[in-house]
């Protein structure tokens, strides 16, 4: 028994329970979608999941997803599998990225050439994309500040016809989901709100009309209660991750990773 179905229940009641404990202006206008991010672990466990019902699934190097996403196997027993990128995608790896069977959406566009690139090689296909925002302004993050995310939303609206923007991603800080976890309203979050809605007024659309792709295992469920619509969790579900020694050069900065094993350190 790997525990993933186990895992998988408790995960959506505590999902269920976040969302109902929501207040009415905070909460979504939908049930937030659980992202299962699977990066590192097997496809068995990835199929596991599947027959519990689970049917989106998230990765965050190109090559990965490339190779899962291909897999016979998963071709075969998970039909209905929806991939979601949340990684950082080098321009010239758009073209590997967007050739991706059941590719359903990239959380992570941090640049106008990544969109005009991603545009180019999605074909006659339309893909959904979210803008990755830098809401605590952490070097070591990926992610644009504000003023620069609204200019690269109003370029995807216009200029990137295969593209649908329908939300936005941040990667919080480790302290600030660590002071949340005891005091709520954790700043990471409300900065992803407050931007959502800046970029909705520019656009001249409601801010409900773009999600916001906020909160990890150790984190969802004040994201949650804060609005997110979309939490991706991976350790809780899959269990911890191990990395070789010397990685291979990954496509992400790794900085979500040494997020989530810190917050598992500090047992928060
Ligand atoms: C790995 C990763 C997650 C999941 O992290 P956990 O702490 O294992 O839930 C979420 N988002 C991104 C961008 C990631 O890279």
């Amino acid at each position: 028994m790997s525990g993933v179905s186990a895992n998988l229940k408790s995960i959506q009641t505590k999902l269920d329970a976040a969302y109902e404990e929501a207040t009415d202006e905070n909460r979504a206008h939908n049930k937030p979608r659980l992202v299962a991010v699977s990066k590192t672990k097997p496809v068995d466990l990835i199929i596991e999941a599947y027959n519990e019902g689970q049917r989106v699934f998230g990765e965050n190097y190109v090559q990965e997803l490339s190779e899962k996403s291909a897999n016979q196997e998963i071709l075969e027993k998970c039909p209905d599998i929806k991939w979601h990128f949340i990684g950082n995608c080098q321009s010239n790896k758009a073209k590997i990225l967007m050739n991706c069977e059941n590719l359903c959406l990239i959380e992570t566009v941090t640049s106008e050439n990544l969109a005009k690139q991603l545009n180019k090689q999605a074909g006659s296909k339309e893909v959904s994309v979210f803008i990755q925002i830098n809401t605590s302004g952490e070097e070591s993050k990926n992610g644009l500040d504000e003023e620069t995310s609204l200019k690269v939303a109003k370029f995807i609206v216009e200029k990137c016809p295969q593209l649908k923007l329908t939300g936005l991603m941040t990667i919080g800080q480790l302290g600030n989901s660590i002071q949340a976890a005891k005091e709520g309203g954790n700043p990471d979050f409300l900065k992803l709100r407050e931007v959502r809605k800046k970029v909705a007024n520019s656009l001249n659309r409601d801010e409900h009309d773009f999600e916001l792709s906020m909160g990890m295992s150790t984190d969802f469920e004040e994201a949650i209660r804060m609005g997110s619509t979309n939490v991706r969790v991976g350790s809780s579900i899959f269990g911890a991750r191990n990395y070789p020694a010397n990685p291979p050069k990954p496509d992400g900065d790794g900085s979500s990773d040494q997020l989530s094993q810190k917050l598992q350190q500090t047992k928060i």
